[in-house]
């Protein structure tokens, strides 16, 4: 079984919403997936969210977990 290194496992059905599509806490779009503290979110959107978070140190984790994702102002 092959996992990458830097993405997160949410194969528990922990993060499975249930088929409840919710707004995602990091882009708005509908998810069905539930992050570490129940909250609708994209696993695409938490990883990048997690791995901004260690890019910018742990102090700011909490302040990038909200509209770190501008969709369309930051193409890459
Ligand atoms: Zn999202």
């Amino acid at each position: 079984m092959t996992r990458a290194r830097t993405g997160l496992d949410w194969s528990s059905a922990a993060h499975w919403g249930g088929g409840r599509r919710l707004p995602c806490v990091h882009c708005g779009k509908g998810a069905f997936c539930r992050d570490d503290d129940g909250r609708p979110s994209h696993k695409t959107c938490a990883e990048v969210v997690m791995q901004r978070a260690q890019a910018h140190g742990a102090s700011n984790a909490a302040e990038t977990t909200t509209g770190v994702l501008d969709m369309g102002s930051d193409a890459a």
